[in-house]
């Protein structure tokens, strides 16, 4: 098996990034995984990443630790990047962070809402930025080279929950960043793609299972359960093996038909 493709996604030491990262792996993409506070990959994790890449499979995967929402952080995964592989086929902007604690719109802080936007947003944003220029160069020089962009946003992106705007906000923006960078590197055949996760099982969703299990039993989404980080995943996987061709700015709906209107 050839392993020439490399993919970066953001956040992959857990939940939804983790499962998109696998994937990729089994893919025979070339990973590299990020996390903010993990300092190396657990013994678990490569263990699963020794089954997928068999042979030489330290040499097939890198781990960065770096805080996307730090400007330094970002520069130094960039070039460990290049030193490594060389390339970069896709980018996913998966990393994210709710607030760390629930608060009222009326009673919302400055520093949370800055600390949110700058993870979920301003760092995703200009990380793009500087894969995207990258990807330019690389387009001019190699052969059967097909860059991808995927933005994992999230059903807050529409949905108003008081007790949390400033996530609700930064995934906005990450809807409107997406149709930014899809407009601009059309020319380039880069093609941009959202996938809008609905609830998914993950370290995330944990502190409101309870609340959530309720809804479910509820009927808050027509398909009674909740979303998988491998459900993600697969949708990331039709997108780099091709099946939703012409086509950039996409949302791909991961959310159990959570954003149809009902009557
Ligand atoms: P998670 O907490 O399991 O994983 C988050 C990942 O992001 C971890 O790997 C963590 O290390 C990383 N991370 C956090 N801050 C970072 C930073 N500053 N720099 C680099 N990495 C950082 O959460 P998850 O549920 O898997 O969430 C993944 C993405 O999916 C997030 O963007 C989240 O907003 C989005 N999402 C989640 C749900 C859900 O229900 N779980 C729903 C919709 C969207």
């Amino acid at each position: 098996m050839e392993y020439t493709k490399v993919a970066l996604v953001t956040g992959s030491t857990s939940g939804i990034g983790k499962a998109i990262a696998l994937e990729l792996a089994k893919l025979s993409y070339r990973v590299i995984i990020n996390g903010a506070s993990t300092k190396e990959l657990s013994d678990k994790y490569r263990k699963i990443l020794e089954h997928l890449y068999n042979e030489n499979f330290s040499a097939k995967y890198l781990y960065v630790q770096a805080d996307i929402s730090k400007r330094s952080d970002r520069e130094v995964m960039l070039t460990k990047i290049k030193q490594a592989f060389g390339r970069i086929d896709i980018l996913v902007n998966n990393a994210g962070i709710p607030p760390t604690e629930r608060k009222d719109l009326l009673e919302a802080s400055e520093e949370s809402f800055e600390r949110v936007m700058k993870v979920n947003l301003q760092g995703p944003y200009f990380l793009t930025r500087d894969i995207a220029k990258w990807m330019i160069k690389l387009k001019k020089n190699l052969n059967q080279y097909n860059p991808i962009i995927i933005n994992i946003s999230s059903i807050s992106s529409f949905t108003s929950s008081p007790n949390r705007g400033e996530y609700c906000i930064s995934k906005a923006g990450m809807t409107m960043m997406t149709k930014l960078y899809a407009d601009r590197l059309a020319e380039y055949e880069i093609p941009v793609y959202e996938i809008q996760p609905g609830i998914i099982k993950t370290r995330m969703t944990k502190v409101v299972e309870e609340k959530y299990n309720k809804l479910f039993e509820q009927g808050i989404t027509p398909i009674k359960r909740w979303g998988l980080p491998e459900d993600v995943a697969k949708a990331v996987k039709a997108i780099v093996l091709g099946y939703i061709p012409y086509s950039t700015g996409d949302i791909i709906h991961i959310d159990g038909g959570f954003h149809l209107k009902r009557l």
